[in-house]
């Protein structure tokens, strides 16, 4: 197996409901995410996938979130904007954009500040 990782960002500002502690208050971050995908064979360039279109596909997901109040966004009006729930978000809609390559979505990792992150796969 084969697995290839980019790296991307969006800054966004969410509360945690339900919560006691800093959290709970309006507050922002530069979310970090990476993005891991994997194939079992590497197609005939050598590639699992291209960096360039694993990175765009991230990149129309991460706009839906950019510079938002996450809170507010249909998703995450009755699911925290936790991380754990934005990695799950990412993947979820991310997954459908690799159903008819080679290629299968593996992790993907959200970042909260530089030495706090939330991963989340279908394994
Ligand atoms: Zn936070």
């Amino acid at each position: 197996m084969y697995e290839v990782m980019i790296k991307s960002e969006f800054s966004a500002a969410h509360s945690l409901r339900e919560y006691e502690g800093k959290c709970e208050a309006l507050h922002g971050h530069n979310f970090r995410v990476d993005v891991y995908a994997g194939a079992e064979e590497v197609d005939g360039t050598g590639l699992t996938i291209d960096f360039r279109i694993l990175k765009e596909k991230t990149n129309v997901i991460l706009d839906q979130l950019d510079h938002k109040h996450l809170n507010d966004l249909p998703y995450f009006t009755e699911t925290n904007p936790s991380s754990e729930n934005i990695a799950a978000y990412i993947f979820n809609n991310l997954k459908g954009e690799f159903s008819n390559e080679n290629v299968v979505l593996n992790r993907v990792a959200v970042w909260e500040s530089e030495n706090s992150c939330a991963t989340y796969s279908e394994k």
